[in-house]
């Protein structure tokens, strides 16, 4: 069906992007890394190409949105074996693949799948690995790399000294482009004795039973902090967000509080989110708070501290108590 590729025939050099499939659908996730790898490419006049291990062409059903990727190839590792994400089987496999391409530099988006498996393929090259980067940019040729740091107080702008460079890179940090040219797509050919086995089995799934929150690709968000004084006043939020079409994100003390689920949490150690409308009630507008939300189109601050830094870079502030203002939003909304 593709051009099938022996691993000593890939070309060299690239920038490489894992591309990471579940139950035959590409991560979005994995599409978003492309976007800041592309200028990076760009800029150092070298291929990007998607990599990606499957079970089987057959269960793919996103065929669209990679022909539609910003990619330049599609390398694909096909077998049986690589149906359930393994950590030690697939691990084995990338570094064969980086042993014989010899990229520039590979990219994991920092899915817990990423997580698991960069580290696990930088460890066995032995280069270095910069986690959870937020920002790319290239200067005199060299791949800089942002990440807030210390305690999540500063933002550090690192350089890996090895090669390949290797990250992850935050989720929701870029938004999703799509490309004018279809990439090609190689089926990259491993050799018969190669051995497919992992050590781990996989006896049963268990899906949880949460549905997912859609923070990250909401278009409106009604985020809650400490201001709202208390879960009720926050419980009120999901009413907010129902007649709004909207998600509902929170801080992190709200969260450790418990008056929301963590999986909420917007921020350093939570979601990056770029909605089109960004309404915080009673959030202060911290550092490792707003890095995950600063790239928002429309962000509404409603807090009593006109000197809050959230209301500093709101582009409408409401000066008043945050739990008034929610109710009578309610109030007028609902009509
Ligand atoms: C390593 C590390 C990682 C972190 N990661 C994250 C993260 O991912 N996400 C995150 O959010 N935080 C994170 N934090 C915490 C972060 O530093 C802040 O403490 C947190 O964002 C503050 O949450 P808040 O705005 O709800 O509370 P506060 O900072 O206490 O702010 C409450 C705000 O409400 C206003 N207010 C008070 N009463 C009212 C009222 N009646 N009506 C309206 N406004 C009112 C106040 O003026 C204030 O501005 C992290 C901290 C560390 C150290």
């Amino acid at each position: 069906m593709f051009e099938k590729i022996k691993l000593e025939d890939l070309s060299k050099e690239n920038i490489l992007a894992y591309g990471e499939f579940y139950k035959g659908e590409l991560n979005s996730s994995s599409l978003e890394i492309l976007s800041p790898l592309k200028e990076i490419a760009q800029t150092l006049n070298k291929k990007l190409i998607l990599v990606s291990l499957i079970g089987s062409l057959e269960n793919i059903k996103d065929w669209e949105e990679i022909k539609k990727s910003l990619a330049d190839e599609v390398w694909f590792v096909i077998n049986e074996e690589l149906k359930d994400f393994r950590e030690d089987l697939y691990t084995e496999v990338l570094v064969k693949i980086v042993k014989f391409s010899q990229p520039y530099g590979f990219f994991f988006p920092a899915t817990k799948i990423g997580m698991s498996l960069a580290p696990r393929v930088a460890g066995a090259l032995q280069v270095g690995l910069c986690a959870h980067v937020n920002n790319l940019e290239v200067k005199d040729n060299q791949i800089i790399m942002a990440r807030p740091t210390y305690g999540e107080n500063i933002i550090a702008k690192l350089i890996s000294k090895s090669i390949p460079i290797m990250a992850t890179i935050s989720l929701g940090a870029f938004g999703i482009k799509y490309g004018e040219k279809e990439p090609s797509i190689k089926e990259i050919i491993f050799p018969e004795d190669f051995v497919w086995k992992s050590k781990l089995k996989i006896r049963r799934f268990a899906p949880s039973k949460k549905k997912p929150t859609k923070l990250s690709t909401a278009k409106v968000i009604v985020a809650g902090g400490r201001g709202l004084k208390n879960k009720e006043t926050f419980q009120k939020l999901f009413e907010l967000a129902n007649l709004l079409g909207a998600e509902v994100g929170a801080t992190r003390p709200v969260c450790y509080e418990g008056w929301v689920e963590e999986e909420r949490m917007i921020g350093i150690s939570g979601v990056t989110v770029r909605p089109k409308v960004y309404i915080g009630f009673g959030i202060s507008g911290a550092l490792q708070h707003t890095v995950g939300m600063e790239n928002s189109e429309f962000i509404i601050a409603v807090n009593t501290d006109k000197e809050a830094p959230l209301v500093k870079i709101a582009n409408l502030a409401l000066i008043g108590d945050a739990g008034k203002i929610l109710e009578l939003l309610l109030k007028n909304l609902s009509k």
